[in-house]
């Protein structure tokens, strides 16, 4: 027997190593590693966008991510005691406020948002109007919800939707075997969890958001409660802008992950393909996730971006204000 390598394979030999990095020891519950290497080749071969094409083994990383983050909310965050009027008293940008059309701009959403507190208020002390997508029923949720809408950021619920790579997606998922009763149970009860809720996008959702039915499901109860849409775009065959613009819920998707790679090089590299897009197509939508080096990089970068590369930062609705103004 010959021995050989596909790419999915030296990628999940490669997931391996990295989880046994971040762990120090290893997490004895986690599959092994070749379990994950039909799905990754799977999602390989059936998208063609080089951009998307590693977005199962980049799911997996984050799950494992998440995994590592929920994990070490066991030990509690010792957070200052009353930080809440200190954000509220300080200056911030307001989340509607009007920019020049004619400039160019980028939106920023941090996904994964709710486990740690501290990394949270991070985000929201940003010079710059940052969504938070926070998880439903993660330990710091309500109370970064309502510290970021006192500070003006925008506030969406990030949606668990099943993957197609099976990995875990976390309390308040919504499944393809889900009926519909099931699915709109599981969905309001995710956005009665915590407030305020501006809209929502999908945190993994491979499978789920391929499924038309489910979409419009969704998409219902998101009109009903006025609330907009964010494709994250983690499967080329997504259906959820299709029953999005079918229920007249406003909706963008997202044009680039900032920190599919976690260096500051590939992320800066990330961010200069959002701005040049952004000068070219008029806007651009990035996603990050509340990784240590996208904090640090976003806190260096983002104050006085628009002097530096004429390119503004928005809010989440201003930019879908500038998609149905035209
Ligand atoms: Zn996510």
């Amino acid at each position: 027997m010959t021995l050989s390598f596909c790419p999915g394979m030296v990628r999940a030999i490669m997931l391996g190593l990295l989880t046994l990095a971040l762990t120090g020891c290893g997490e004895p519950d986690d599959p092994p590693a070749a379990e994950a290497a039909p799905a990754v080749t799977e999602q390989t071969v059936a998208i063609p966008d080089t951009a998307q094409s590693d977005a199962a083994y980049y799911d997996e990383l984050r799950a494992r991510w998440l995994e590592l983050e929920r994990a070490a909310q066991a030990e509690p965050e010792h957070a200052p005691a009353a930080p809440f009027q200190q954000i509220v008293e300080e200056p911030q940008p307001i989340a509607s406020a009007p920019a020049a059309a004619a400039t160019p701009a980028i939106g920023i959403i941090i996904d994964d948002v709710g486990h740690s507190l501290i990394r949270g208020r991070r985000l929201i002390a940003l010079p710059a109007p940052v969504a938070l997508a926070i998880l439903p029923h993660t330990q710091s949720a309500q109370r970064l919800a309502s510290e970021a809408g006192a500070a003006g950021k925008t506030v969406m619920l990030h949606q668990p939707m099943e993957s197609g790579a099976a990995l875990p997606i976390g309390q308040g998922g919504l499944y393809a075997e889900m009926n519909r009763a099931e699915l709109e149970t599981t969905l309001q009860a995710n956005l009665n969890s915590f407030i305020p809720i501006q809209g929502l996008n999908n945190h993994m959702g491979s499978r789920l958001t391929s499924n038309r039915e489910a979409m419009d499901w969704v998409m219902q109860v998101l009109g009903a409660r006025g609330l907009f849409f964010i494709d994250s775009r983690t499967s080329p065959d997504t259906q959820a802008a299709f029953a999005a613009e079918a229920q007249g819920v406003r909706h963008l998707s997202r044009d680039v992950f900032l920190d599919n790679e976690r260096t500051a090089v590939a992320i800066d590299a990330a961010f200069q393909r959002a701005l040049e897009l952004a000068r070219k197509q008029g806007t651009a939508l990035v996603i990050g996730h509340p990784y240590p080096e996208t904090l640090d990089y976003l806190e260096r970068r983002l104050a006085g971006l628009e002097q530096v590369e004429g390119v503004l930062v928005v809010s989440v609705e201003e930019l879908l204000a500038r998609k149905y103004r035209r």
